[in-house]
């Protein structure tokens, strides 16, 4: 590929390995690319949206977490398959990057996910009680692979979409330059409501549910 300037000092000898155009949902068009030398081995991607007025000083930057359910699936116990659409349709406009990072279950995995879910499903748990159930903590998640990823890509400013602050601290503690948060829509529904309202209570999560819709508050 010819399009983008991809920088590799500075990132601990992480480099673009793939830089693949690929036609998506939507017909958008991205360009997937993957990486040599992160830090946990896992493979994660970046989806590269070149859009209209893409911004190269502070492009917008998601980092999403893997969820199967919720991604593939369009599971209604959380909110991930909406938020990810969402950013899609923002970067396919405006441009952006997406890193689409296997931290699947908040970072504990797939199986584990599963597990809590049945205590909550069952025993009325919210999300956090029942990771610390299963013995699991309430987010496993580190974003260094994130900031290596955007590194790799020549990135040290950015305008992050998201409503967790966690995600802002931890790439301004790896040295990214976090100019703005963008917050991210709300997808509520009867089922993840209890799960989006824990978010907020227990992770400091900055989602307004004041103006959602419907029954389940009634
Ligand atoms: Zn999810």
């Amino acid at each position: 590929m010819t399009n983008g300037v991809f920088i590799t000092d500075s990132t601990n000898g992480v480099r673009i390995r793939a830089d693949v155009p690929l036609t998506i949902r939507n017909g958008y068009q991205v360009r997937v690319v993957s990486f040599s030398g992160l830090s946990d081995q896992l493979e994660h991607v970046a989806l590269v949206f070149d859009g209209d007025s893409e911004s190269s000083d502070a492009p917008l930057v998601r980092l999403h977490s893997q969820c199967l359910t919720g991604d593939v699936f369009g599971s209604t116990r959380c909110d991930c398959g909406g938020q990810l659409q969402d950013a899609m349709d923002r970067m396919a406009q405006d441009g952006g990057i997406l890193l689409y990072l296997i931290q699947e279950g908040r970072g504990i995995g797939l199986y584990n996910k599963l597990d809590a879910y049945k205590l909550q499903i069952e025993e009325g748990m919210d999300t956090y009680e029942a990771n610390q159930h299963i013995g699991q903590p309430d987010d496993a998640r580190d974003y260094k692979v994130a900031s290596e990823m955007l590194g790799a890509l020549g990135i040290s400013a950015l305008k992050l979409l998201s409503n967790n602050p966690d995600k802002v601290d931890q790439l301004v503690n790896y040295g990214m330059k976090v100019v703005a948060r963008v917050p991210t829509e709300v997808h509520v529904n009867a089922d993840n409501v209890n799960y989006l309202e824990a978010k907020i209570k227990k992770s400091g999560h900055d989602i307004d549910l004041s103006g959602a819709c419907c029954s389940w508050h009634e």
